[in-house]
């Protein structure tokens, strides 16, 4: 690819992302948004509920990350975020992919999520952890045994692989879920396709005014 191809390609500049998370985006290799990253990162830091499905590996994670650090940056406090997903795996992963990019801003995520002995899960949740990642049941789990969730103070609710978790028989946990976080959220449904469960989840839970962007047949 020629210079010239790389400067006309977009940048994250291009998309309002502010000084700090840009060095940390070079950093870790990650020089042009990707195609989803190009159509939602604008909306979200316009304030927008969003609803997205493009391909797996397409970069879904950092378009939901990079806006709620942004935001995060700008008014820091702990329960900022809760992102839901399907496994305990991805929970992991995603924790360390946000505490990797949000580094300079000392972002402290927390998984809850089964595997880890309860004691342990409380003791990380005394530590008021900003944004917390976890599978719906264990969360769910820890509102119904626990006070230590504070979810009135979550400025973000995502769903992460929402085909996947409404496959998995979490519609139960979604709903208790939703119940406790402030309506004054955004909420960001990302998925790999979007079926109808998808698009259900959508009318239930995403302000009236949500955008949606599907590259799932790109
Ligand atoms: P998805 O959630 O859509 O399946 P991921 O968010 O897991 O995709 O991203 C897939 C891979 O692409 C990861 O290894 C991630 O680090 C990488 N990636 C994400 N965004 C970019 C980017 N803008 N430039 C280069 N690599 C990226
Ligand atoms: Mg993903």
């Amino acid at each position: 690819m020629s210079d010239k191809d790389t400067d006309s390609k977009p940048k994250f500049k291009d998309l309002n992302i502010c000084m700090e998370l840009r060095k940390t985006c070079r950093k870790l290799k990650y020089f042009h948004p990707t195609p989803i990253q190009l159509k939602s990162i604008p909306h979200a830091l316009n304030g927008k509920d969003l609803i997205c499905a493009s391909q797996t590996g397409s970069g879904k994670t950092l378009a939901f990350i990079l806006p709620i650090l942004q935001k995060f940056i700008e008014e820091p406090h702990s329960y900022f975020a809760l992102i839901l997903t399907p496994t305990r795996e991805l929970a992991l992963q995603t924790a360390e992919t946000i505490e990797t990019v949000g580094k300079k801003a000392e972002v402290k995520a927390a998984s809850i999520i089964g595997g880890l002995s309860s004691s342990e899960q409380k003791a990380i949740l005394k530590e008021k952890p900003h944004i917390i990642v976890g599978t719906p049941g264990r969360i769910v789990d820890f509102l119904d045994n626990t006070n230590l969730l504070k979810l009135e103070k979550i400025k973000f609710l995502v769903f992460d692989e929402a085909d996947r978790l409404l496959s998995m028989d979490f519609e139960n946990d979604i709903k208790k879920i939703i119940e406790k976080c402030p309506e004054s959220r955004s909420t960001y449904l990302f998925s790999a396709t979007m079926t109808s469960g998808v698009k259900k989840l959508k009318n239930y839970c995403l302000k009236k005014d949500a955008v949606k962007i599907d590259l799932s047949n790109n």
